[in-house]
């Protein structure tokens, strides 16, 4: 690269990557074919509108990719149309509530008043988008939230009671930091009995639902919406799935020319590739391994007495405050020191600002791609653990945490 400034930093945070374990459960390295893909000329091209409806000449290439693109998504997650273009996982959020207030204003339902969501308070694992202050979610639409119960939990007394108390139009599941299995299909069962709309948010664990460790929430969502570059190491980006005919013209006519303008076709190949790879034997026994390893790192850390969630999933939330006296961003800036990469995050009826935290939130999903073991996580635990509580010094924890380094995959070729 000519630039040396950027060809530098680039270089460096290569290193920085290659140097560190990553735990941040949202994070992931995508194979040498996705980034080949969105590092390719595509990027060069306009094509804005749909394969076959384009407003540009010269597509035709751009249509095949396209529409591999999204042939592969309905194959992968079993279901009938996909928008592919949403730039972000937040982009396809926006997109996705559009479509469905134009069908409800369409059913005579909005009459001089905003479209009415309940999604999942925030604290508790909810993502911006789903209704938060500095969010457009919350200024173009009239949010009110379900809590969890004391265990953590999703609670469907609870939830029913939200429903009755705020009466919406649209429920919302799937979350940023929720360590269990969801239930789809009882979602589904309130939303018919209240007559509500169901979106699914399932930009975490989109790579479970393709790996068959999760729930399909296409089989039960109006719309699910999901990024491409968490569990399911893909590039980074948005996608948007319906088994619903006239959803699917909505959802498109909101995506372009409603939010965005002419699509990422890099990316959009970089998809592609990342649907087919989900699609293997090879992805399954990945995820397999993710939800291994951060079940063996979270039992591990219950057995030396931290106050954690459980996991039947990528993450875990450890509550720091009650295991070390510790805020989130105090053991998140600990943890920096010894290269292991963590995020503060909100934890249960916490008394902290989202700034400071009483917690962290810990996911395997990237390091398992670079080939971390159930040992390497169990080791991680006690790392974790011995060096929060301040019993080993930084030197012997570097030590620790570089053996486990010296195996794992270059990111570069993972
Ligand atoms: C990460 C995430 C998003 C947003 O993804 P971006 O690509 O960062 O916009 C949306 N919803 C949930 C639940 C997420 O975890």
């Amino acid at each position: 690269m000519k630039d040396t400034e950027i060809a530098r930093l680039i270089a460096l945070e290569t290193d920085r990557q290659n140097n560190q374990c990553e735990l941040i459960a949202s994070e992931n390295y995508p194979s040498f074919d996705v980034r080949e893909a969105a590092g390719s000329i595509l990027t060069c091209k306009y094509s804005e509108g749909y394969p076959q409806k384009r407003y540009y000449g010269g597509c035709e290439y751009i249509d095949q990719v396209e529409q591999l693109a999204i042939d592969r998504a309905c194959k992968l997650f079993n279901c009938k149309y996909a928008n592919v273009q949403p730039h972000s996982g937040s982009q396809a959020n926006a997109a996705a509530y559009r479509a469905l207030e134009v069908t409800l204003q369409k059913e005579g339902k909005l009459k001089d008043r905003k479209m009415k969501i309940l999604s999942m308070d925030l604290n508790s694992g909810g993502h911006l988008t789903h209704g938060s202050p500095v969010s457009f979610s919350s200024h173009l639409y009239d949010i009110s939230f379900y809590p969890l119960n004391n265990d953590g939990k999703l609670d469907f007394d609870l939830i029913e009671k939200a429903i009755v108390e705020n009466k919406p139009d649209v429920i919302l599941s799937g979350y940023s930091a929720y360590p269990y299995q969801i239930d789809f299909s009882k979602f589904r069962e309130l939303a018919d009995k209240y007559d509500l709309k169901f979106i699914v948010d399932m930009a975490h664990i989109a790579g479970l639902v393709a790996a068959g460790y999760h729930q399909n929430p296409c089989d039960y969502a109006d719309i699910v919406t999901s990024t491409t570059h968490k569990t399911l190491r893909g590039p980074r980006g948005g996608l948007i799935l319906t088994n619903d005919e006239d959803l699917i013209k909505r959802i498109n006519s909101a995506v372009f020319p409603y939010y965005q303008g002419g699509p990422l076709q890099h990316i959009i190949a970089g998809k592609a590739v990342c649907f087919r790879e989900a699609s293997t034997n090879e992805f399954k026994e990945y995820i397999d391994n993710v939800i291994t390893n951060t079940r063996v790192f979270t039992e591990r850390l219950r057995d030396l007495g931290c106050i954690c969630t459980d996991t039947e999933n990528h993450l875990m939330l450890l509550n720091t405050k009650e295991s070390f006296g510790l805020t989130g961003i105090q053991a998140q800036n600990i943890l920096e020191e010894i290269s292991i990469t963590v995020n503060k995050n909100m934890i249960q009826n916490d008394t902290e600002s989202p700034k400071t935290t009483s917690g962290l939130r810990i996911g395997f999903a990237a390091l398992t791609t670079r080939g971390c073991t159930s040992e390497d996580a169990i080791s991680l635990a006690n790392i974790i653990y011995y060096y929060l509580n301040g019993d080993i010094d930084k030197e012997s924890a570097k030590e620790k945490v570089n053996l486990i380094l010296s195996h794992l995959k270059n990111i570069e070729t993972v």
